[in-house]
C-alpha cells in the first residue's frame, strides 16, 4: 500500500478544499483533521473522505466558512447550530465554547445541530483534555439511517458515535471513542475501497442474515468512482454488543438528536451532525486533588493484568492511537489504491495537482 507523508498530505488535501471556495484556513484545518484522523489510524474518518466532502459541497449540502449561530446560550449550557458548515469548523468551534464555560463555572453541557461530518469525535475529547477537563459526546446523525436495533433488520439508527476522554497530567488522556455499530460507516466505505476486511457479523443482509459484504449497504457501487450511496444497499449494519450497543445508539440519537434539536435518525431529514457533549473540570469538583493521583494509579492496575497473550500487553482506550500516530509521523499514512485513485479524481476535478498520489502500477 503507498505511504504517503502526512505534511505533504495535508497539503495536498487543503489545496482542494480551497479550490472549492473554502478560505485557506478552513481549508488547512479540514486537511489537518483529515489527516490527523488517518494518523490515529482510523482511515475511515480520513482523506477518503474528501470527495464525499467535496460531493456535499458541490450539491449545496455543506457550506464554506460558517459560524455556529447561539440559539441557547446560559452560562452553563448553549445550544448552536452549526447552519450545515464543516464539521471540522463548526465542531471546535462548539467545543472552544464548552470549554470556556466549564473553565468558568466548572461544568457545561453544549448541543450542537446541523453540523457537517464532525469526524473522529475523539479528536473533540482530545481538545477538552488539552484544558485539563473531562468530556463526554453523544453524537448522530439526522438523515443517515444505517444500522439495524438488537433483533431487527431495518435501519433505524445512524452509527452514532460515543466518546469520554479523561484528562492525565503528564500523560496522553485516556479516549474511548467508537461507533455504536459493530464498525464505523467508513470502515464499510474503506472495506469497500479494498482496504481492512469487515468482520463476518458486521451487516445484516435484508434476509437477516450476518454479512461481510460492503454492498449489504451501497448496492451495487462502482468501484472506481470513490462516492458511495448508502442509500442503494437493502441491508443495515449491526449495533456492537447486542442489546447493549443498540440501547446506547439509541441514547445517542435522544442526546445527540433530539435533545440538541439536530432530529434523530429519520431518512426524511437533510444530512446533518448533532453532538450532545459534557464537559467537567476535575479542579473544581476535586480541591483535595485526589483525581490524577487516582487515575495513575488505578490505570497501572490496569494495565498490569496478565495478559492473555505475552506478546500482547493489555492496551488503555487511546494507545493504540497514539502508537499509530507515532509510527505513520516518520513512516507516511498508508492509503488504499483506490483512495488514492478517488483523490487525483477528485483532485484532477478541481484542478489541483495530483501528482503528490502514485499513479496505478
Ligand atoms: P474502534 O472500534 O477502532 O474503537 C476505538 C476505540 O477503542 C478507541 O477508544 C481505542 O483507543 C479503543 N481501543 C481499540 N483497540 C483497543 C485495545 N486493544 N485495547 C483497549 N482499547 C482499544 O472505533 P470505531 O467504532 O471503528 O470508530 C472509529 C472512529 O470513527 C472513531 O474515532 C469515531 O469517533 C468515528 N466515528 C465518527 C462518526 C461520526 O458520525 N462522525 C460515526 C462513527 C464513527
Amino acid at each position: 500500500m503507498p505511504k504517503v507523508n502526512a505534511e505533504r498530505l495535508a497539503d495536498f488535501v487543503a489545496d482542494i478544499f480551497a479550490a472549492i471556495g473554502s478560505s485557506r484556513a478552513e481549508a488547512e484545518r479540514i486537511a489537518r483533521y483529515l489527516v490527523n484522523a488517518n494518523l490515529t489510524g482510523h482511515d475511515s474518518h480520513g482523506v477518503a473522505r474528501v470527495p464525499r466532502y467535496v460531493a456535499w459541497k458541490r450539491d449545496g449540502l455543506l457550506i464554506a466558512d460558517q459560524t455556529v449561530k447561539r440559539i441557547v446560550d446560559t452560562p452553563v449550557i448553549a445550544i448552536l447550530d452549526g447552519q450545515f458548515g464543516f464539521g471540522q469548523t463548526i465542531a471546535p468551534q462548539a467545543v472552544t465554547i464548552g470549554i470556556e464555560k466549564c473553565r468558568e463555572h466548572g461544568l457545561s453541557a453544549i448541543g450542537l445541530r446541523h453540523s457537517g461530518h464532525v469526524g473522529r469525535v475523539g479528536e473533540w475529547a482530545e481538545m477538552a483534555a488539552e484544558h485539563g477537563l473531562v468530556s463526554v459526546h453523544f453524537v448522530n446523525v439526522a438523515g443517515s439511517v444505517l444500522v439495524a436495533p438488537f433483533g431487527g433488520i431495518d435501519r433505524r439508527f445512524s452509527t452514532a458515535p460515543v466518546c469520554i476522554g479523561v484528562p492525565r497530567p503528564g500523560g496522553l488522556p485516556v479516549i474511548l471513542d467508537f461507533a455504536t455499530s459493530l464498525v464505523a460507516e467508513g470502515k464499510v466505505l474503506v472495506a469497500s475501497q479494498g482496504g481492512k476486511a469487515l468482520p463476518a457479523d458486521a451487516l445484516v443482509s435484508a434476509e437477516g442474515k450476518a454479512s461481510a459484504d460492503p454492498r449489504e449497504l451501497y448496492g451495487d457501487y462502482d468501484p472506481a468512482s470513490g462516492v458511495r450511496d448508502h442509500k442503494q444497499g437493502k441491508g443495515a449494519l449491526r449495533a456492537f454488543g447486542d442489546h447493549k450497543g443498540s440501547g446506547l445508539a439509541l441514547m445517542c440519537e435522544l442526546l445527540g438528536g433530539a435533545l440538541t434539536g439536530n432530529g434523530a435518525s429519520n431518512p426524511e431529514k437533510r444530512w446533518s451532525q448533532g453532538m450532545f457533549s459534557f464537559y467537567v473540570d476535575p479542579l473544581r469538583i476535586d480541591p483535595e486533588h485526589l483525581f490524577p493521583a487516582e487515575v495513575s494509579r488505578f490505570l497501572s492496575y490496569v494495565k498490569n493484568t496478565k495478559p492473555v497473550d505475552p506478546d500482547a500487553p493489555v492496551l488503555l482506550p487511546g494507545e493504540p492511537e497514539a502508537a499509530r500516530r507515532a509510527d505513520r509521523i516518520v513512516n507516511g499514512v498508508p492509503l488504499t489504491l483506490e483512495t488514492c485513485r478517488a483523490l487525483r479524481a477528485t483532485a484532477r476535478a478541481v484542478n489541483v495537482d495530483d501528482t503528490l498520489l502514485p499513479a496505478d502500477a
